[in-house]
């Protein structure tokens, strides 16, 4: 079996990681619906199934000792401590996404030696697939006088072909690794397929609620007609401090800020359909995990993280760099409901139903949440969730319709709101006639 099936069925979540395992060079990525999915040409496959194996949209495993968990117990994964935090460096929290944590401890490891090097995204232009580039200690702190390249968070899929390429040809090298929890995934089954030592690797797991597709770039560009958009940064805190707005460059040298509604209101039309089945938010997989702090606590505009360390690997990684890092201690139910996890467990449903549908049509059925308790699906989720396959849609169309976009986002909310008003009637009413039978 190959990833073909897992690629025509929406659930690519284009990490970049099937390219490295082919040894055949069978793969390459293509753009498809707004997201590089692999290709793969039938004379070199000689089917051995390693993309497959290894393909975090096939895959995501949540029991441990081949014990199952609930969907809460599966997102919690294993916690050693957890932090509110932010760089000492104002410089370096100021430009970092949210306080700051991955450049300092990135750049603490580097230069105190204890991992090689690390693989970072480093451009704020997205008209090709985003990819991890290699940096070691000279190269990391270069960036303070020739200018930041590698901060911020890209809500796009990245790939991670070429931290993989160099993990399986330089296997006693000590990488730092940052992604988000599906590639973090994909990554630890290549560590764990090629008998890779993991105490090698620090995986940097960013939190995640779900990513944007490509077309949103696309989309972004007819925002200001009159000029050609170069590139921008999802979030930037010159303009109101964090969470931040978007700042866009245009061919011309000028900017422009955009605000952050522009982000949100497009994330139902422009997300990979993958992300509607996944529960990993808070990167179980990582050594570290890490997200913004919406704790409400040490909460500030000048961007704090929440963070959560899983592993003695990643707590001793921390203490090497806790004097460049203010933190303080906080609960994990505390950082779980400022992420709202509870919603995000609700996504077992909707792969439920993903599956089902595969199933009914003859399909292979992928692994996805293989170890989480599923209950019985409340109907709701059922039209929730085609409505939501619909929202998808929109950012599939055509670059040309992208005039009519604001238009049709309006649409689907009205419909939205009278769908769900519609649901409300029948409920109340349903609830009523429930409590006159049990009366009579
Ligand atoms: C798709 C996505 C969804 C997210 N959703 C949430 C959320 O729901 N809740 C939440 O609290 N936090 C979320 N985050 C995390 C948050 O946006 C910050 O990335 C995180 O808090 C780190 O901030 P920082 O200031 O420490 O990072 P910085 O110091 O700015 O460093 C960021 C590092 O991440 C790397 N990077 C950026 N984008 C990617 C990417 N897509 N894949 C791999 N590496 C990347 C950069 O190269 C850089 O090294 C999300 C991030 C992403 C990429
Ligand atoms: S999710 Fe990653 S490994 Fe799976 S098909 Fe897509 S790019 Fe390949
Ligand atoms: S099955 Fe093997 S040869 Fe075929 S595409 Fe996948 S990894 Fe390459
Ligand atoms: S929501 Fe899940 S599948 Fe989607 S990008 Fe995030 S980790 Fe990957």
């Amino acid at each position: 079996m190959t990833v073909y099936e897992n690629c025509k069925n929406g659930l690519c979540c284009s990490c970049g990681i099937c390219k490295s395992v082919c040894k055949t060079g069978a793969i390459m990525y293509q753009k498809k619906d707004g997201m590089f999915i692999p290709t793969i040409e039938k004379d070199k496959c000689i089917n051995c199934g390693v993309c497959a194996d290894i393909c975090p949209g096939y895959h995501q495993y949540y029991s441990s000792h081949g014990i199952s968990k609930t969907p809460l117990e599966a997102i919690k994964g294993n916690v050693v401590t957890c932090y509110n935090a932010w760089s000492r460096n104002a410089q370096i929290r100021h430009i970092g996404a949210s306080g700051g944590i991955v450049t300092t401890l990135v750049g603490e490891l580097l230069n105190r030696k204890v991992y090689d090097c690390a693989f970072c995204v480093d451009n704020y232009t997205y008209d090709v697939f985003l990819s991890t580039e290699y940096y070691t200690s000279e190269t990391f702190s270069q960036q303070e006088k020739l200018g930041w390249k590698t901060p911020k968070s890209r809500y796009l899929p990245v790939s991670h072909e070429k931290t993989v390429d160099y993990i399986l040809s330089n296997r006693d090298a000590k990488v730092i690794v940052i992604a988000v929890p599906c590639a973090l995934q994909g990554i630890l089954s290549v560590i764990d397929k090629y008998q890779l030592v993991r105490e090698n690797y620090l995986l940097i797991g960013l939190f995640c609620e779900r990513n944007f597709q490509y077309n949103l770039v696309n989309y972004f560009a007819t925002l200001n007609k009159d000029k050609k958009l170069t590139g921008f940064h999802f979030k930037n805190k010159e303009s109101g401090g964090w969470p931040g707005n978007l700042k866009f460059f245009f061919e011309d040298g000028s900017i422009e800020y955009k605000d952050k509604s522009f982000r949100t209101d497009a994330k139902d039309f422009f997300q990979p359909e993958r992300c509607l089945y996944c529960i990993d938010k808070l990167a179980i997989n990582a050594d570290i995990a890490l997200g913004d702090n919406y704790t409400q606590i040490d909460s500030s505009e000048l961007g704090s993280n929440s963070i959560i360390i899983r592993s003695k690997r990643g707590l001793s990684a921390w203490d090497e760099c806790s004097a460049a890092i203010e933190y303080r201690s906080i609960s994990y139910d505390i950082i779980a409901k400022a992420e709202a996890v509870e919603d995000r467990a609700e996504n077992v449903y909707f792969a439920e139903l993903k599956k089902k549908k595969l199933f009914e049509a003859g399909l292979y059925a992928p692994n996805i949440n293989e170890g989480v308790l599923i209950e019985n699906i409340p109907d709701r989720r059922e039209q929730e969730y085609l409505f939501k396959l619909g929202n998808l849609r929109v950012g599939f169309e055509d670059d040309t319709q992208f005039s009519n976009y604001n238009r049709i986002i309006n649409k689907a909310k009205r419909k939205r709101k009278k769908e769900l008003l519609i649901y409300s009637i029948r409920s109340k009413f349903a609830a009523i006639i429930r409590k006159l039978i049990n009366r009579g």
